[in-house]
């Protein structure tokens, strides 16, 4: 039996897999729902009501075509185990990237099963090498869907096709209310928003609490959980980039295809050049890390940004950067539990590019990103508007106090926390600890060399 595996792709176009797997004849295309990769783990309830989403409109898109998407909840090699003894032979089509292929490979080999893998292939080739392997792949033709699909009429008992049979599985966190729906025709309507107006100011406001979040493409989530290829992201962009004269227009498109290969090339990096060491000594406090969470340390745009994130599962590029500064470089809190949840907050969370900026920011890997809040603040949200969209008590304060609420005389009664922190001096510490390490990983690195130089002269 021929098993389309799908997991973050979750569409019908551009899906070589699918269209591959469909034109050999009977198909049984398949959504394992894991308890491990589900339950008590870094994913939350936002992201399994989004793959939910995603998977009702690819279930009745493939039953537009006459097939059926068949649902197991068990661990993905019990349920390959079935679907043997079911078909006594299994050839599993994928995505090269999938994120349970590891899993899979093992399985087909142990068995002596077929896997046949489609795309491009993460941590393969030099970094030179990389950007070539991208372009060739994003210039091949995209992959139409299949316009038939033959599933079979006998499967094992363990599947099912009706979303209504999931049991509830305990995932942590809460579902977004006002947060984007996951689905195909929903990535491919934004992309095409983004590419008819959206794009025009794409760069002005790539900062911008507020104006980002209308000008970015806000494609990421639907790219994590493959509604839509980047591939066909790719050519509708470049598409769109021949129709273009104006040198201001064609450099906003430009650099969104810049930032969409920055994507790719993280997620293809070996896993061993995202982990490094801290180069600040850290703590822990229960107390200091539920107010930073819950939006409640006394800095205007930290909790506007926590806020934000809790209601809608994005921020931009620098907000993302910020709130882990902060976390991590002003409070100094071990990285280990403010990573993870941030992964359940952001509908968007891939592995790979979250660990590797975490990583950046907060120095594990080179060193710390120390940011002042309240700079920052104003240099991103200088009308406080984003501060007022979700922080109500600072509503009726004027622009001059909005960064520094502490300062205005009526603080008091505004009903809002006095900062945790005195951010200059928690600042001026983290710069001391940093450069600490820094010479005593320099004189570290002298002794070594002065050493390797003994050696060798020896
Ligand atoms: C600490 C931190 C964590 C991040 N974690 C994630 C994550 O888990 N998932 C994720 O998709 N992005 C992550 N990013 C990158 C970036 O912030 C988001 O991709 C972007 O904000 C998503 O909004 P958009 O789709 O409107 O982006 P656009 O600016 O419209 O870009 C289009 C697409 O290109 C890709 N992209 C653009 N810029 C980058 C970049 N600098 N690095 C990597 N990809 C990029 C994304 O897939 C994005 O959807 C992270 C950034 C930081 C600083």
């Amino acid at each position: 039996m021929n098993i389309i595996l799908f997991h973050r792709d979750l569409r019908i176009s551009d899906h070589q897999p699918l269209t591959a797997a469909a034109d050999r004849g009977e198909v049984l295309p398949l959504y394992v729902f894991e308890p491990s990769e589900w339950e008590g783990s870094i994913l939350s309830k936002r992201h399994y009501q989004f793959v939910v989403e995603s998977l009702a409109e690819l279930s009745k898109q493939l039953q537009q075509r006459n097939g059926q998407l068949f649902f197991a909840q068990d661990e993905l090699e019990a349920v390959l185990g079935v679907l043997l003894e079911t078909y006594e032979s299994i050839h599993v089509f994928s995505h090269a990237d999938s994120l349970v292929l590891d899993k899979v490979t093992k399985w087909v080999k142990q068995h002596t099963q077929t896997l046949t893998t489609y795309g491009l292939e993460p941590k393969k080739g030099s970094a030179r090498g990389f950007k070539r392997v991208y372009e060739t792949y994003m210039a091949q033709p995209l992959i139409p869907a299949p316009e038939e699909i033959h599933s079979p009429s006998h499967v094992p008992e363990i599947l099912f096709t009706d979303l209504k049979k999931l049991k509830t599985m305990n995932s942590k966190g809460s579902k977004i209310r006002f947060g984007q729906q996951g689905g195909e025709l929903q990535a491919v309507e934004t992309l095409d928003t983004f590419l008819d107006q959206r794009y025009l100011s794409y760069m002005e406001n790539l900062q911008n609490p507020l104006a980002s979040s209308q000008s970015s493409s806000r494609l990421s989530a639907f790219i994590v959980w493959g509604n839509i290829s980047v591939r066909t992201i790719f050519q509708k962009t470049t598409q769109k980039l021949d129709m273009i004269e104006c040198d201001k227009e064609r450099l906003q498109l430009e650099q969104f295809l810049s930032g969409l290969y920055t994507r790719v090339k993280i997620c293809s990096l070996p896993q061993a050049e995202v982990t490094g060491d801290s180069k600040i000594e850290r703590i822990w406090n229960d107390e200091w890390y539920l107010r930073w969470l819950e939006g409640k340390t006394g800095i205007p745009i930290i909790d506007a940004s926590m806020r934000c994130l809790y209601k809608t599962g994005w921020l931009n590029f620098t907000l993302r950067g910020l709130v882990i500064s902060f976390v991590s470089n002003i409070l100094l809190l071990d990285s280990e539990k403010p990573s993870a949840k941030l992964a359940g907050l952001y509908l968007d969370y891939e592995p790979a590019i979250h660990d590797f900026y975490y990583q950046q920011i907060s120095g594990l890997k080179g060193w710390p990103k120390i940011q002042n809040p309240v700079k920052l603040g104003r240099q991103l949200d200088p009308d406080g508007s984003f501060i007022r969209r979700y922080i109500p008590e600072l509503d009726g304060i004027s622009s001059k106090y909005i960064h520094e609420p502490w300062l205005y005389p009526g603080f008091y009664k505004l009903g809002y926390e006095a900062p945790m922190v005195d951010v200059i001096k928690a600042m001026k510490n983290a710069r001391i600890q940093s450069k600490e390490m820094k010479n005593t990983t320099a004189s570290r690195e002298k002794k070594k060399g002065e050493a390797e130089q003994l050696s060798f002269d020896l």
